[in-house]
């Protein structure tokens, strides 16, 4: 056993958030519990059922995103749900392993998805400011366990400096008029000029923990198929 984790533990012993349970941050019994969207909308207009989050015929011709698959849902009946729950811990309380059980989340509804898998797999970046602040980039550790769990056998590659994020930008969370975080997100990245040839022609998965417009997903898309890349699907664990 790693010392190093033993007195961690004895010092600060690990619960399960849901059941208390000793020694693990969320339990198999209550990963079981969790509840999966078994419907996707179209990610731009939201009216329309589609598989797998597609974005829709009619709004096609003027996005570049080819749908975002949702896992969860971040609040049922105005109450949080666990998996927002499980995501504050993960993001606010800086615990980077309930990434693992976060990754295992999105692993299921692809897998549960007719989606294609992807040839690589690129995590919405975080300002260097804000990687600095949380010590981790919450979506670049959900898209390695993606890239590790998807396919047994083989890994697919993850790009983390592929797209780049121009200037700070405020968390969109944090901003309440919908209209001001269209254009908080507008020219927001863009690519590494040394990287692009690894996503022409690619299906790509872009993985973010949570869409609150999902402006931040439609310009890393744009970019990324002006880019080159075929397909571009956001893979998120809740809208807001
Ligand atoms: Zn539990
Ligand atoms: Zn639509």
């Amino acid at each position: 056993m790693d010392i190093k984790k033993f007195i961690l533990d004895m010092v600060f012993p690990i619960y399960c958030i849901s059941c208390h349970q000793e020694g693990v941050w969320f339990c198999d019994k209550c990963f079981q519990k969790l509840i999966f969207k078994t419907e996707q909308t179209c990610p731009i207009c939201k009216k329309i059922i589609v598989p797998n989050g597609e974005i829709c015929f009619d709004c096609k011709y003027q996005n570049n995103i080819d749908g975002i698959l949702v896992s969860s849902f971040y609040r049922k009946k105005k109450e949080k749900t666990m998996v927002a729950k499980l995501i504050h811990y993960y993001k606010y309380r800086f615990i980077s392993s309930i990434g693992q059980i976060l990754g295992k989340v999105l692993e299921k509804s692809i897998l549960n998805s007719t989606l294609p898998l992807p040839e690589i797999i690129i995590p919405v970046p975080l300002h260097p400011r804000r990687l600095r602040w949380r010590g981790f980039n919450q979506s670049a550790i959900l898209a390695h366990y993606l890239g590790e769990n998807l396919t047994p056998g083989f890994s697919i590659p993850v790009y983390s400096d592929i797209l780049a994020r121009n200037r700070y930008t405020q968390p969109q969370m944090e901003i309440k008029d919908k209209q001001k975080r269209v254009i908080n997100a507008q020219n927001a990245f863009s690519l590494n000029p040394k990287e692009n040839s690894k996503i022409k022609g690619k299906t790509i998965f872009l993985v973010d923990d949570i869409a609150t417009t999902g402006s931040t997903l439609f310009e890393c898309a744009r970019v990324l198929k002006e880019g080159g890349a075929k397909k571009v699907y956001g893979v998120v664990l809740a809208r807001q």
